[in-house]
């Protein structure tokens, strides 16, 4: 608003108790210019009708200015909105423009920003056309270029230039002359965009905060000139004046700080978005607590792991953290104390209640001075390293079970032999129908069993190389249920047969093949009460891609099934839930149809029943010999 000091003193009234008099002394000191001459004669009608006037004049003429004003003020305010979610600073220049085009009504406007990197004045040039506006793109390279333009830029200074010249306000690579219509030029301002504050470290390559870098500044690094406004007018308008250099000049503050938080506000969401990448990035689970062991940070991988949304644990106990847990507990208390701990195992639990083990470390999460806050726990799940372990364990206990086993069927075999041939000797010629015979008998059928599982060991350490040839699997399954003479039979076991005579030979060793199918037929016997029901079934089963298909051979029963210890332990050699079992049958079997490259396929459901399902490919196997 105008205000000239100096008026106030120049009014002298000659009637100075006239209430109307008084009003306009205390209007005149806000005016610049005069109401009425000094002398006027408030007392004729002429100069009041006047006065009147002028006032009218006076009053129209604030209201529109107080109009514009509230719109300028309100765009500006929508600018700073916009500018805070555009991107790119050729967006930023541009909104600008258009501002200062539109609200203030300027008829040539650039707005230009300072890139660092390649070292440019770049930005929107707009100048009126007829009842629209002509918009360009410029770009005004700064090294080695002069005029009133770079030096503006470079010493930060606004400055009015009355009928400026082309060569006068920019020279260099960059293009001004189009974009503004320098021929018809008539007079323009120059005002830089200057930063509020100087940055604390210069910024640049090397200094860690590549975010900045997109925060304009000259050369040195150092000074804070963000960009230039520039407002021209043309010969036929009114010409700029200080007055207009200085209401710029406050704009270009204003618009500074408009501009430098734009650019803070997308550094630090840019800052954040990176970091929330790499937090998810990352393939542990890590969840960042605070020394009162809030969570104040989790990553996806975290939610994946444990279940928990970021919404169920920020602000609180990670409920996933075993707290409890004395090694968790120290290793969270060791990190807030600015000890890491590395790869310590323990339990977490899920959202869905189950667990799961985990390797944990922690290390102390420090602010700026390397003070502690809190403490980063990142872990991973070991499930899958655990099973792995699980497996390679089972599978030493074995081998190393089979050598001890075939160590000790040797050093018993030639005893064994030993016993048999002297129980033999003894006996020769005796009565063996008394009870003694009986006791003979007895003797002899033990004997005989422990020579069965020394054999049955045997055939595990040491396996006989397959002889294959064409088999028809139904005979393979009726000549096994033959073997086991009339067993079935008196258990009262009712035997089905689905033998379909489509299903094709298959290349095995019909002596051990047979030795598996008798075993699993014998199992499902001994499993069931009588009045069950035992199934013999051969089929087919589509092969691998490019393979025939495969033979299965299906020994189910009704009886009492497994429970899952017993299904994870049935290959074990020796285990057997049976009085007088050996545990071995199975152990033998899998031996046998993997040297078959088949398969041994179980479903079994406890109290129901049980299906073994014998799968042999019709491609003969190469490696038909020994382990
Ligand atoms: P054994 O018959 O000497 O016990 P196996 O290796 O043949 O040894 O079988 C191991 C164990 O597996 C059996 O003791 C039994 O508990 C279980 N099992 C095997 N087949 C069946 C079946 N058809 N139904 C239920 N349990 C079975
Ligand atoms: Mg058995």
């Amino acid at each position: 608003m105008d205000m000239d000091l100096s008026s106030m003193s120049s009014t002298a009234r000659r009637l100075p108790d006239d209430p109307l008099e008084r009003r306009l002394d205390e209007i005149q000191g806000l005016l610049r210019e005069p109401l009425i001459p000094d002398d006027a004669d408030l007392s004729s009608a002429a100069t009041l009708s006047n006065l009147a006037l002028v006032l009218a004049d006076r009053v129209e003429r604030g209201h529109r200015q107080l109009i514009a004003t509230s719109v300028q003020l309100t765009s500006l305010r929508e600018v700073a909105h916009r500018l805070l979610s555009v991107r790119s600073a050729d967006r930023a220049a541009e909104t600008i423009a258009l501002y200062l085009h539109k609200a203030f009504d300027h008829s040539r406007v650039a707005v230009l920003l300072f890139d660092r990197e390649p070292m440019v004045l770049r930005g929107t040039a707009i100048r009126r056309a007829g009842l629209g506006f002509f918009q360009a793109q410029i770009t005004l390279p700064i090294p080695g270029a002069t005029g009133a333009v770079t030096t503006s830029f470079a010493s930060g200074e606004a400055r009015l230039i009355e009928s400026p010249t082309e060569a006068g306000l920019y020279q260099g690579e960059g293009d001004l002359a189009s974009a503004f219509d320098m021929e018809n030029l008539g007079s323009i301002v120059l005002a830089p965009l200057k930063a509020a504050h100087l940055f604390a470290s210069p910024v640049g390559a090397g200094s860690g905060r590549q975010n900045l870098d997109q925060v304009p500044g000259p050369a040195d690094g150092r000074t804070t000139v963000l960009g230039l406004i520039m407002v021209g007018r043309c010969g036929r308008e009114t010409p700029l004046t200080s007055d207009d250099l200085s209401q710029i000049e406050s704009v270009a503050t204003t618009l500074s700080t408009v501009v430098e938080n734009g650019r803070l506000y997308q550094d630090l969401r840019q800052g954040e978005m990176f970091r929330d990448d790499l937090l998810n990035s990352m393939g542990s689970g890590l969840v960042a607590i605070n020394l009162a062991r809030r969570a104040i940070s989790m990553n996806q991988t975290a939610v994946g792991l444990t279940g928990w949304e970021m919404e169920d644990v920020l602000g609180d106990i990670p409920p996933f953290l075993p707290l409890a847990d004395r090694g968790m507990e120290a290793a969270i208390r060791g990190a807030s104390y600015g000890k890491p701990v590395l790869g310590k195992e323990v339990v977490l639990s899920k959202k869905d209640g189950t667990f799961f083990v985990a390797s944990v470390s922690t290390s102390p999460l420090r602010n700026e001075d390397g003070e502690i806050y809190g403490v980063i726990a990142t872990f991973q799940d070991l499930t899958v390293f655990k099973e792995m372990e699980e497996r390679i364990r089972h599978l030493d206990r074995l081998a190393a079970l089979g050598r001890f086993t075939a160590a000790i069927a040797h050093e018993i075999r030639n005893p064994l032999a030993g016993i048999s041939a002297g129980v033999e000797y003894l006996t020769r010629g005796m009565d063996r129908s008394g009870p003694e015979g009986d006791n003979i008998g007895f003797i002899q059928k033990e004997i005989q069993r422990l020579n069965q599982i020394i054999e049955d060991l045997f055939r595990v350490t040491h396996p006989r190389p397959l002889m294959t040839a064409p088999e028809r699997p139904e005979l393979i399954l009726e000549r096994s249920l033959r073997s086991l003479g009339d067993m079935a039979t008196a258990r009262q076991i009712e035997v089905i047969r689905i033998l379909p005579e489509s299903v094709p030979a298959v290349p095995a060793d019909a002596d051990q093949i047979q030795q598996v199918t008798i075993n699993l037929i014998k199992n499902a016997i001994e499993a069931m009460e009588p009045g069950g029901t035992l199934t013999l079934r051969t089929g087919t089963r589509p092969g691998r891609p490019g393979e025939e298909p495969w033979i299965t051979m299906t020994v189910s029963d009704t009886g009492t099934g497994m429970s899952p210890e017993v299904r994870k332990r049935l290959f074990e050699p020796f285990f057997t839930k049976k009085a007088s079992g050996t545990g071995l049958g199975l152990y033998i079997c899998h031996g046998i149809v993997e040297r078959h490259g088949g398969l041994l396929r179980i479903d079994s459901v406890e109290g129901e029943g049980s299906s073994f399902t014998v799968e042999l490919p019709r491609t003969p196997v190469s490696n038909g010999g020994a382990q």
